[in-house]
């Protein structure tokens, strides 16, 4: 389990009356607590987090994970097993995910499963928790060039701030949603705002977030993102420089000039290298904000969810002028967006005045190219958790162990049987897609603290040389045994978990 950072606080939620009515119908996966756990009065003690429920028979602890069945503490929603195989020969193989499986508290337990299996002929053993995490984040990018906010705005949700804008990247805004100072930093309605707004967005939920001196934004992993209202359908085809480029030799021929609005890199045909190339005629275009180099103009206008991520939704409120030394009447200016989604067509008049015109045929297929070349835009969700605290005492007695050996590629970290990449450096900080773990893969337990799954598969070689629990291993056979159980087929975007090539040396 991760630092925990919260109230020690031993609640009884049997004597409070707050506990819920456990749904008994669901199939509970049966989860014997220590003998010692049991309590006078048919109360259980849940020791899976440090909340530390009395449960009274037939209701759940403050986490709606833990129920007492008939005096029994029982994890209330199955195991989730993500099943690989059973067609055209290939070997069927079942993986046992963090899913549903429990914690165990305190820390030095041996983790809920330590399951011991066998792939292309080697012993595996797969260690098992759904880990309690205090440290963790989501990372959102949202495919739109629209402004969101400032870098830096506060986020909020329920008007509570859960997160900020951060650095954006390549056609996408970035959001830094969640984590230790919001979770424990902040008033106990932060604390908890945050963690359930977490576990929903994990859980591949609609959120909606308003930013500081921004926009309105709903999130969904794998979805499109809504900006103030309206759903983002393409992801820009480049900068504004970069579609120069793309389809400058598209256009010669057909127009005198090209100027794709973009917020931060507007280009500009005949100036930019593109152009020179191909040997056009410099149009005498002045453009409004800062040359950056040849056919190349940063802050045109100001940031907004007009054209190209601007403020603008009249193209021609970027130009300044028309060098009459180098321009003339009847030029074809064409001005596009990023997209394609905006274009216009304009046409000089004797006193070089670029007038509206109709946008001829072959025009308007490149912008449609443009277009067609967009990606649809989306939105990632990116769950980055600390594993490198006390959650590691449940696989090993030396922690730093199985820090080293996940670095050394000896360990396949995954969550929800997705794999996770582990960042440089010290610790275990794993960041995983949510859209490629199973349905509600995320809870939540009142410290407050986010529910996460997580497994370490390695060999059981290996297993046994960093000090694992060895005495905990369990044949799988006997978890399928034990446990109700939720079978799912493997996403086929994610490798087979016991199959990293590294394991298998
Ligand atoms: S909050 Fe949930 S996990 Fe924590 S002790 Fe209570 S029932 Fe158990």
């Amino acid at each position: 389990m991760s630092e925990h950072s919260t109230e020690h606080t031993r609640v009884d939620h049997g004597a409070e009356n707050i506990d819920s009515a456990l749904p008994l119908t669901a199939g509970p996966t049966l989860m014997p607590s220590d003998a010692a756990s049991r309590q006078p009065g048919d109360k259980v003690l849940c020791e899976a987090c440090p909340v530390l429920c009395h449960i009274t028979p037939g209701r759940t602890g403050a986490c709606d994970r833990w129920g007492n069945v008939e005096g029994v503490l029982t994890r209330v929603d199955p195991i989730v097993l993500v099943e690989r195989g059973s067609a055209d020969g290939e070997e069927q193989a079942v993986f046992v995910t963090g899913v549903g499986a429990g914690t165990t508290y305190p820390d030095y337990k041996p983790a809920p499963f330590i399951v011991a299996s066998e792939h292309d002929g080697v012993d595996m053993v797969t260690v098992v928790t759904e880990g309690i995490f205090s440290y963790c984040s989501f990372k959102v990018k949202i495919d739109t060039d629209r402004f969101l906010g400032p870098e830096q705005a506060n986020l909020r949700h329920n008007g509570e701030i859960v997160g900020h804008v951060t650095t954006a990247e390549y056609g996408s805004q970035m959001l830094s949603i969640g984590g230790v100072h919001h979770l424990t930093g902040g008033s106990r309605r932060e604390g908890r705002i945050t963690c359930e707004m977490m576990a929903a967005l994990g859980n591949k939920q609609a959120i909606e977030f308003s930013i500081d001196g921004g926009a309105r934004v709903i999130v969904q992993a794998g979805q499109a993102p809504l900006v103030d209202g309206v759903k983002e359908s393409r992801m820009r085809v480049g900068c504004g420089s970069a579609t120069i480029g793309i389809f400058a030799k598209q256009w010669q021929g057909l127009v005198d000039e090209v100027v794709v609005v973009d917020d931060h890199i507007t280009g500009v045909l005949s100036e930019h290298q593109a152009g020179r190339c191909l040997g056009m005629r410099p149009s005498g275009i002045e453009l409004r904000g800062r040359r950056s180099t040849p056919g190349r103009y940063f802050k045109v206008a100001n940031p907004g969810t007009g054209w190209g991520g601007t403020d603008i939704s009249d193209p021609l409120s970027i130009i300044q002028d028309f060098d009459p030394a180098l321009s003339w009447a009847g030029l074809r200016l064409l001005m596009v967006s990023t997209t394609g989604e905006h274009a216009a067509y304009f046409v000089l008049d004797a006193a070089l005045r670029p007038q509206l015109a109709a946008m001829p045929g072959n025009v308007r297929d490149v912008v449609e190219r443009i277009a067609q070349n967009c990606e649809p835009a989306l939105s990632s969700v990116l769950f980055v958790g600390g594993a490198g605290g006390s959650l590691r005492a449940g696989v090993t007695q030396s922690p730093v162990r199985l820090t080293q050996s996940i670095k050394d590629a000896l360990v396949n970290v995954t969550c929800g049987g997705a794999p996770a990449y582990v960042w440089p450096g010290g610790g275990i900080t794993v960041m995983v897609d949510v859209a490629r773990m199973p349905e509600r893969s995320f809870g939540t337990v009142p410290t407050p603290a986010i529910v996460a799954p997580i497994e370490f598969t390695l060999s059981l070689a290996d297993y046994r040389a960093l000090g694992g629990h060895m005495d905990s291993v369990v044949p799988l056979a006997e978890v399928l045994a034990r446990a109700s159980k939720r079978l799912i087929r493997l996403d086929a975007d994610n490798p087979w978990p016991l199959g990293a090539k590294a394991l298998l040396g």
